[in-house]
């Protein structure tokens, strides 16, 4: 079930937003403190937040910009004043929806469930995406951190590894060793450039058929590498 904070110091609107929300099945919290509002909002898990412009203390657009320094919750900013909502969305600062009191409590649900839909859309998109990188036989799991060349499984070095997907998810582009050693490596890290040709050299014995042909990571002579699409 979904959780909604709802930081508002009217309690009659509070209570109307609560009831209807609740009704559409889902599970409402009211703080009536702007202060304490925030506190819970950063502290507590909420799928959604409900945020009221004018409260005291600290008021819903200041909610709105800590929340999201840290979170990417859904919020719903809602001002009697109209003028107020066309300041705070020039400002940008992060709602992803406003409304205007008086608004009818079904109005108020369909945006709350609409945003829900969406955020949980970015949440599951987001676990799929880039997780796996595949250029013809090779295939790079980045979740797992596993590298297979045409299905079969190549033990990589977790300097290898970071190595081979950096280059892979920068393909085409040309990197100089000194490049590649202050991406890959610490700054602390005690080497040079011949760390990244040692590197380079080892990985290609994992992916290459011929290490003297490669197919997949080119020297350029007198600069660096390339990964080749
Ligand atoms: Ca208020």
């Amino acid at each position: 079930m979904s959780r909604i904070l709802i930081v508002e110091d009217e309690e009659s609107i509070a209570e109307l937003e609560r009831d209807y929300l609740e009704l559409s099945g889902f599970d409402v919290e009211i703080e009536a403190s702007g202060k304490v509002g925030l506190e819970r909002a950063l502290k507590e898990k909420f799928d959604l937040l409900i945020l009221d412009l004018m409260l005291p203390e600290v008021d819903g657009f200041e909610i709105c910009k800590q929340v999201r320094k840290e979170k990417n919750t859904p919020i719903l900013m809602v001002s009697a004043k109209k003028d107020d909502i066309d300041k705070i969305r020039g400002l940008g600062l992060g709602a992803d929806d406003y409304i205007t009191k008086p608004f009818s409590p079904s109005e108020l649900v369909a945006r709350v469930k609409a945003h829900l839909a969406r955020y949980e859309r970015l949440i599951g998109s987001n676990v799929q995406e880039n997780e796996i990188i595949e250029i013809r036989g090779l295939k790079i799991d980045k979740t797992a951190r596993r590298v297979y060349i045409n299905g079969e499984e190549k033990n990589f070095t977790t300097k290898e590894f970071d190595l081979l997907t950096f280059l892979a998810q920068n393909p085409n582009r040309v990197f100089r060793k000194e490049e590649l050693f202050s991406k890959i490596w610490d700054m602390e890290s005690i080497g040079d450039i011949a760390t990244v040709t040692v590197h380079i050299k080892k990985i290609r014995e994992k992916i290459e058929l011929d290490t003297q042909k490669p197919q997949y990571i080119e020297t350029i002579w007198g600069v660096g590498y390339r990964f080749k699409m």
